[in-house]
């Protein structure tokens, strides 16, 4: 599954740093005023985002002797995907203390909340 746990990016808190917590590390820390010297987002082991990326045991096997090696292109957002990330962006500016998963997470009650 998909998911921090399974995430290359996260550091397990906890027993044998399985979680429930742990720390995300695609991006810098976040500076606030909180945290002037910046903090990770925490996560938790259930959360995810876009940004999952497999850890490096699970991934194929380069053959080095192969003439050339390319990283495939990322995809292009989509629209949904653009206005979901500038909701998050938004969110965390009105509340910045909140994390990428938890600003996420608000996010997609409000929408919930408007489809009802
Ligand atoms: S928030 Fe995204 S990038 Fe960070 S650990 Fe979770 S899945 Fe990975």
């Amino acid at each position: 599954m998909n998911n921090c746990y399974s995430c290359r990016l996260w550091a397990g808190e906890g027993v044998r740093e399985r979680g429930p917590h742990g720390i995300c590390h695609r991006f810098p820390p976040v500076v606030t005023d909180r945290y002037p010297d910046g903090k990770f987002p925490r996560t938790l082991s259930t959360d995810w985002c876009a940004e999952w990326r497999p850890h490096p045991a699970s991934e194929p096997e380069r053959d080095l002797e192969a003439p050339e090696w390319t990283p495939m292109e990322a995809e292009p957002l989509d629209e949904t995907t653009e206005l979901m990330n500038k909701a998050i962006e938004a969110y965390r500016r009105r509340f910045p203390h909140a994390s990428h998963a938890q600003a996420r997470r608000a996010v997609e009650d409000l929408i919930d909340r408007k489809d009802d």
